[in-house]
């Protein structure tokens, strides 16, 4: 049985460049109710422990550096399927590959750059939402 809970942070570039707001809003638009919503500013330390599982990959160091460059807006998303739902709604990895309509096709500018994190996994999502947020912060 899938989950019904997904985790996304827009990444600095796209929070430097003005692209919360359209972001939410394709969010929103595409079913997802926010259950947390913060703006971050990570440190070195807590973007390795965010990426650990891809501490191996010879993009790491400067992914940790890019993702704790500048503050990020971290949610917690909610709606049937959450998980494949979101990975749908954002798109490849890669903007140039990704669908039309989708959120990285419209605001990601490359592989590293591609504007929006998302959850790959129910387990993960919810070791990211908590990563993020408490319960209080929860609704
Ligand atoms: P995310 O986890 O951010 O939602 P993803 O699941 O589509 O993205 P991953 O393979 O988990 O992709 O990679 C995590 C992030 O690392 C990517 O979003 C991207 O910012 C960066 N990344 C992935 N592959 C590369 C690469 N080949 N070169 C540079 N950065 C990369
Ligand atoms: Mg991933």
């Amino acid at each position: 049985m899938s989950g019904n809970i997904s985790f996304t942070m827009i990444k600095p570039s796209a929070v430097s460049a003005g692209y919360s707001g359209g972001i939410l809003k394709m969010i929103e638009e595409g079913g997802f109710r926010i259950k947390a919503l913060r703006m971050h500013h990570l440190t070195e330390a807590q973007a390795m422990k965010f990426y650990a599982v891809h501490a191996e990959r010879p993009f790491y160091h400067d992914l940790v550096r890019f993702m704790s460059s500048g503050p990020v807006v971290a949610a917690i998303l909610e709606k049937a399927d959450a998980v494949s739902a979101f990975r749908a709604l954002i798109g490849s990895t890669n903007p140039a590959d990704a669908a039309e309509g989708t959120v990285r096709k419209h605001y990601g500018k490359s592989v590293q750059e591609n504007a929006v994190h998302g959850s790959d996994s129910d387990e993960n999502a919810l070791i990211e939402a908590s990563f993020f947020f408490s319960g209080f912060e929860q609704y």
